[in-house]
């Protein structure tokens, strides 16, 4: 390959640690294999072959993490810092990864596939944008006053917030880096410490950002990383006794299983689960910016986003101007293994990603879609599914309602129903993650956003999560929000402290 976006023997230089030793758990500081000695392979899915392996943390290594972070928390060695300390560590490995994101972004093109542009700009700048926010809200984390009391007499009531303790951050494989530390962040600005557990499929950039912490002078304990298979090492994670709060990101089914086992210790959760979000296209919206963004929204990374605009609604009017311009768009993509130059989406991360795209969109013809693009399984090695979009869809069709975490769109039309009847569409599911408006009516945008049952509307436009923009979901998308002032929050109990005076 010529003209690549990155150094080669950069990438060759990787490739070679990967392949001749295996990635370590990060435990108390230290790099070291599972105690069972297990390792799991870890699978590149633009060429299917192995090209690493990780350690598999088992129970033994989640007890030994969870209790090296439960010190770290109660010795204050991390809580008792100033925030301003805090902050300059957060700051540090900000830096670091900046400096190192070349890398990053090679492993992490290597592991998920996803384009290398997309992994350095979207996933690891992105990642240090987060630090540097949640760092500078470190010296934030006031309580309030309350004035006056109810109580009879004269009282000094006032809340402060402390750090809920030893946070156990569960990660999906879609954007590793970036939900790693979108996790890390808040929960250690906050005065938190973790056991982060990344997806077992997509280990290998929060290993590497176990290495940045040590650098950035973060004491040993207060970050600990254990990939590990969900069933084994999530799950005991979820159970430990001695971890207060779980963060997960992920799919909703494994969410309902998080909550059943959490019954027991009632620990604190958070869950940013899946969506099926819509696009709403009106007529006199700017179609030269909304087409490409609304088949953007659900191409990108393949798909594989949370808050993918998964449902198009375009008005009658342009309903068949719009539907060309997102087939025409994935016509256009250039799809291809995440390192080659140009390629702007990749494979899906797995063989069971695949099958479960696949069988979404014969589910759709099934139930009568019809496939206006895509639809195949693109004939190369690799986890490579074509971008599709399906019309003749009806709210009732499961490729319709069930989130596919893949590259399908469901077009719809709506007329002049009145904006009660619109939100009532685009409102029909159990999901209620994102949406997105596009139209010059302020009027109309405001009235639609309102009647909206998403944790999030973008009018008009949108880029990658924010971290000042509090996001997480209404119904079935989730519990809390993460960014923002919320998603510092949400690391924190609220003490109320009442003296009478
Ligand atoms: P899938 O890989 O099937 O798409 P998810 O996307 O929900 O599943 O996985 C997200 C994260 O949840 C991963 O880190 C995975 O290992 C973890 N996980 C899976 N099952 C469990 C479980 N039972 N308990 C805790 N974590 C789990």
């Amino acid at each position: 390959m010529t003209n690549v976006p990155y150094s080669l023997a950069n990438l060759e230089r990787i490739q070679s640690e990967l392949r001749t030793s295996p990635r370590l758990l990060y435990i108390d500081g230290d790099f070291r294999a599972a105690a069972t000695g297990e390792t799991l392979a870890v699978i590149n899915p633009a060429t299917e072959q192995v090209f690493a392996e990780v350690a598999a943390g088992g129970v033994v290594d989640i007890d030994m993490a969870v209790n090296a972070a439960r010190r770290a928390f109660d010795d204050g060695r991390w809580s008792g810092q100033s925030p301003a300390q805090r902050s300059r560590m957060l700051l540090k490995l900000a830096d670091l990864m900046e400096a190192q994101a070349e890398d990053l972004a090679l492993i992490e093109s290597l592991d998920n596939g996803m384009s290398f542009m997309v992994a350095k700009h979207g996933g690891v700048m992105g990642a240090a944008a987060q630090l540097r926010y949640f760092a500078g809200s470190a010296s934030n984390l006031n309580g309030e006053t309350i004035r006056p009391a109810t109580w009879p007499g004269e009282w000094h009531a006032f809340t402060t917030r402390e750090p809920v303790g030893v946070v156990g951050a569960i990660t999906p494989w879609n954007f590793p880096l970036a939900m790693a530390v979108a996790k890390l962040a808040p929960a250690l600005a906050a005065g938190c410490t973790v056991v982060l557990k990344p997806a077992e499929q997509t280990p290998l950039t929060a290993l590497k950002l176990g290495e940045l912490v040590a650098a950035a002078g973060i004491p040993s304990g207060v970050v600990n990383i254990v990939p590990g298979l969900g069933a084994v090492a999530g799950a005991a994670l979820v159970n430990h006794p001695l971890v207060n709060k779980i963060s997960f990101t992920g799919s909703t089914a494994v969410g309902q299983t998080i909550v059943r086992e959490v019954s027991t210790t009632l620990k604190r959760v958070a869950l940013e689960l899946g969506g099926k979000s819509p696009t709403i296209i009106f007529p006199d919206a700017d179609l030269g910016r909304a087409i490409p963004a609304a088949a953007m929204s659900i191409f990108g990374n393949c798909g594989q986003v949370c808050a993918a605009g998964s449902r198009l609604f375009a008005h009658e009017r342009i309903f068949n101007q719009v539907c060309e311009g997102v087939v025409a768009r994935a016509r256009s993509l250039r799809i291809g293994d995440g390192l080659e130059p140009g390629a702007e989406i990749g494979p899906v991360v797995s063989q069971k990603q695949l099958d479960r795209v696949m069988g979404y969109i014969n589910l759709g013809i099934q139930e009568g879609a019809t496939i206006l693009v895509g639809g195949k399984r693109i004939n190369r090695r690799g986890y490579f599914v074509q971008p599709t979009v399906l019309g003749s869809v009806t709210a009732a069709m499961r490729v319709v309602r069930e989130e596919v975490f893949g590259p399908v769109l469901c077009v719809m039309s709506f007329n002049d129903d009145d904006i009660d009847v619109l939100a009532a569409k685009a409102n029909d599911t159990d999901y209620g993650l994102s949406s997105s408006i596009w139209t010059r009516d302020i009027t109309v945008a405001h009235r639609l956003a309102r009647r909206l049952k998403a944790g999030t509307v973008r009018i008009n436009g949108g880029g990658p999560p924010d971290p000042a923009m509090p996001l997480g979901g209404y119904k079935m998308s989730g519990w809390g929000r993460e960014n923002g002032r919320e998603g510092l929050e949400a690391y924190t109990e609220i003490k109320c402290i009442s003296i009478a005076l």
